[in-house]
């Protein structure tokens, strides 16, 4: 269960601090799936980034069953993130020098619970699930966008999080290498006990989702 409440949010200027968030309150089940529109700079991305136990909130609290991260320490804050939170970004974020399989994999070399062959046993697995079997030694030049915003999802997923955060994951990508990464998205949702949340432009995508959240003034509202 994620729960977001009170949550405002607050960056200092020269001119004063700048409300971004104001009281922001809702709460998701496990397998729950939203989608959260609003327009450019309505704080869709601080919203996201506090859930994700990036950024912390001015005022109020997010809570991940029962557990807020940010009374964590330094370290097991950056290894509750890597544990229970996949992000998904509009720029795919891979490590150009690092094959697909690689780029996997990262999440899994920075905690000591997980058993390497068996990191790489579900990596693959992943990938074939994404479509990309075939390409697990390619660097991520040579793919596609689409290829590489699922490799992305595959690397998110690696680690079974309980939250998934997708940041306009479809917003550099052609319509068709969206909806295919749109579809995977669902489809791989719809096996696992996660949360999904995804920040979107394309009201299709947006409309695709049975709970759908707007930003827009510092109001978030259910739709
Ligand atoms: P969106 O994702 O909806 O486009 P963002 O969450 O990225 O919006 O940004 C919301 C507002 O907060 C913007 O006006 C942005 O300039 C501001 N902002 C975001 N991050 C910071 C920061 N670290 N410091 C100051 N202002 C920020
Ligand atoms: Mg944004």
């Amino acid at each position: 269960m994620l729960e977001v409440e009170g949550v405002s949010k607050e960056y200092p200027s020269p001119q004063g601090s700048i409300r971004i968030l104001s009281e922001v309150s809702f709460s998701l089940a496990r397998g729950e799936a939203v989608s959260i529109m609003g327009p450019s700079g309505s704080g869709k991305s601080t919203l996201l980034y506090i859930m994700g136990a990036l950024e912390p909130p001015t005022r109020g609290r997010v809570t991940l069953d029962g557990r807020n991260p940010f009374e964590l320490k330094e370290r097991e804050l950056a290894a509750f993130r890597n544990r229970e939170i996949g992000f998904v970004f509009q720029d795919h974020c891979l490590l150009p020098q690092c094959s697909v399989i690689e780029n996997v994999l990262t999440p899994t070399l920075v905690s000591n619970s997980s058993d390497a062959g068996d990191a790489a046993e579900r990596a693959r697995s992943l990938l074939e699930e994404v479509g990309l079997g075939g390409r697990v030694n390619h660097r991520p030049a040579e793919l596609s966008g689409g290829e590489k915003q699922r490799v992305a999802l595959a690397r998110a997923l690696i680690m079974k999080p309980l939250l998934l955060l997708c940041d306009e994951p479809t917003g550099n990508l052609d319509q068709k290498s969206a909806e295919a990464v749109a579809s995977l998205l669902f489809e791989l949702h719809r096996r696992g006990e996660m949360i999904l949340v995804v920040v979107t432009h394309n009201p299709e995508l947006a409309a695709r989702f049975p709970t759908r959240f707007r930003l827009a003034d510092e109001r978030f509202q259910k739709l």
